[in-house]
């Protein structure tokens, strides 16, 4: 018989805070009972009570009406107190500022957007006047805050206060900031720093667990997702879909590359193609049947699809979700960037799902809000603190 291997003895605070965090996960899914919880976690019932009970006393859960629809003794739902605390999410846009607050269940509280141009500001200005609208977004509550996440437009290396952008392609007065030093109206709450296309991937979480998120802007942004998590990469830009080649010595490029997709597909490049001034112009001159519009949008699909297919040779997944600026052309990227990619090497004939964002813009703050609340309930001690 083989030796068995030593047991280690688990140290009883990481099991606790092991076990509330998997307890409050379940919860985000809506109210339980806690005989439903001890059911579905394998706790016992003694064992979530004793977890749980403390957080009903702080606030942070609460109480629902007994169910009286089974057989037996009721139980009493436990939810996120409409009460307790919020986390809150900024993104930092070329040309605005977009902040939600949430409940750690994900529920919108508070959404905002401003128009703001940042090209030509500093640090200081741009973080801080983030942070103070974040701030007092979250202020306008009246409730708790667990925690803050700033999105910034470009690859990010860190992901909590020591974080640095490393480049912002479309706002270069940013290279190499620290986000977190400017950002002193969130200095007092657990802050997180990340990209924003990384980020808004975690908004599509309920509909594939493995996917590329590709996201229009100005340029093209992206994250990859794999069994449920963002790919981080070691220097922070994987995921960076925009700048895969598909045409050597081509277009210039904001990165200083050429050739990459985000020159021929972003919406700089299509907008200029279709000879169009925004989104919701090309939109509807596509409706309308204008086949100077409908040609830009299928050439700006082939040329996504041209990429895709390259990055689904590099990391097998199975879906393709186009979001941002992208989110309402789906009507004409989706047939081109099929064709596309149906057409080319081992991704020749093989089904990928290629759906559009229900999100649109909104997603870089949703799935920053995500983020943020995953963060807090991992570690629910500084809710009980709070
Ligand atoms: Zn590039």
């Amino acid at each position: 018989m083989a030796p068995r291997p030593p047991v280690t003895p688990a140290r009883a605070p990481e099991v606790r805070r092991h076990n509330l965090a998997l307890l409050l996960g379940a919860l985000r899914d809506g109210p339980s009972s806690r005989a439903a919880l001890s059911a579905s976690t394998g706790l016992t019932r003694g064992t979530v009570a004793g977890l749980l009970d403390p957080l009903v006393a702080a606030g942070v859960l609460a109480e629902g009406e007994p169910d009286r629809g089974g057989v037996g003794r009721p139980g009493t739902p436990l939810g996120f107190a409409g009460s307790g605390p919020v986390v809150v999410a900024v993104s930092v846009e070329v040309d605005g500022l977009a902040a939600l607050v949430t409940g750690l269940d994900g529920r919108v509280v508070r959404r905002a957007r401003h128009r703001r141009v940042h090209r030509d500001r500093d640090p200081a200005e741009v973080f801080g006047r983030a942070a103070r609208t974040a701030r007092s977004l979250a202020a306008g509550t009246g409730r708790p805050l667990a925690g803050a996440g700033i999105a910034v437009p470009g690859p990010v290396r860190g992901s909590d206060a020591g974080a640095v952008l490393l480049q912002a392609p479309n706002l270069p007065r940013l290279d190499g900031c620290r986000p977190a030093e400017h950002a002193a109206a969130l200095a007092d709450v657990p802050l997180l720093v990340g990209n924003e296309a990384s980020l808004g991937a975690l908004a599509h979480l309920g509909q594939a667990e493995d996917f590329v998120y590709v996201s229009a802007d100005v340029g093209i942004g992206g994250g990859i997702v794999v069994d449920g998590r963002v790919l981080p990469g070691a220097r922070g830009v994987a995921g960076e879909v925009g700048h895969v080649v598909i045409e050597r010595d081509g277009r210039p490029c904001g990165c200083g590359g050429t050739g990459c997709v985000e020159a021929y597909a972003g919406l700089t490049a299509l907008l200029a193609d279709a000879g169009l001034p925004d989104v919701a112009a090309l939109r509807a001159a596509a409706l309308a049947g204008d086949t100077a519009a409908t040609g830009a949008l299928a050439r700006a699909g082939s040329a996504l699809g041209t990429a895709l297919a390259s990055v689904v040779h590099v990391v097998d997944v199975g879906t393709v979700v186009l979001g941002g600026g992208y989110a309402g052309l789906g009507t004409w990227l989706v047939p081109a960037v099929h064709a596309e990619m149906d057409r080319r090497g081992l991704t020749a004939g093989a089904r990928r799902s290629v759906l559009v964002s229900p999100h649109g813009r909104a997603a870089t703050v949703t799935g920053t809000a995500r983020a943020v609340a995953d963060r807090a309930l991992a570690e629910p001690d500084l809710l009980l603190a709070g």
